[in-house]
Order: structure tokens, then C-alpha cells, then sequence
């Protein structure tokens, strides 16, 4: 399960924010996952609660967005939503499109108690 190693390495971000207060609780983390990203939502959240259990994080809730993965086509402009990465353009099957937005995985926001 990848997503634990991925998990890890969020946690790596939230210390460094953790440690500019200190003393404070950690109640929410949360993250984008685009839909074109590796990660599955839920086994990421059970991934964050395995690498928090007996931990400074213990009981915090991971909140996850899911982002929809947009491609725009450099032939005709027109943006679409994939709902599985796929190759052409569903207008002019033009294959030269560029991903807008569907690959991010990222800590966005931490919200803490103290
Ligand atoms: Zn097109």
C-alpha cells in the first residue's frame, strides 16, 4: 500500500508546521488528491490513521478533496473532464492535450487547537 509511504511523507509536512506551535493539537489535516493522481481517497485515510494511532496525531480527522482530472486540448481549446485517464480530445480526438488539473496531491491546510 503505497499510500502509507505517501502518508509519511504528508506527515513530514505537518510536523514541520506542527513544530511552529508548539504545544498545540492537531484536529484536522487537509489535503487535494486529483482523481488522475496515484492515490485512492480511502485507503489513504486509513493509511492516516494507521501512521497516527499511538502518535502526537492521534485522533486527528484527514479531510480529503478530491480534485477532478481536467485535460484542455492544444488543437481546439476545449477543456473536459476525464473520468479515467485516456489519451485524445473527445471533440476533435486531437492527442495533444495538456492535464489542467487531477494530478495534485497535496497538504492544503492544517487546522490545529492552541
Ligand atoms: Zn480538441
Amino acid at each position: 500500500m503505497h499510500e502509507l509511504s505517501i502518508c509519511q511523507s504528508m506527515l513530514e509536512i505537518v510536523d514541520g508546521a506542527m513544530a511552529d506551535h508548539p504545544g498545540a493539537r492537531l484536529e484536522r489535516v487537509f489535503v487535494d488528491v486529483g482523481r488522475g493522481s496515484t492515490v485512492e481517497p480511502s485507503l489513504l485515510r486509513d493509511a492516516f490513521e494507521i501512521a497516527t494511532t499511538g502518535g502526537p496525531y492521534e485522533g486527528a480527522e484527514l479531510v480529503i478533496n478530491e480534485i477532478p482530472l481536467v485535460g484542455k486540448c492544444r488543437s481546439c481549446g476545449r477543456s473536459f473532464e476525464y473520468k479515467e485517464i485516456a489519451l485524445g480530445c473527445p471533440d476533435c480526438e486531437s492527442t495533444s492535450v495538456e492535464i489542467e488539473s487531477g494530478l495534485e496531491l497535496n497538504v492544503r491546510e492544517l487546522e490545529i487547537d492552541g
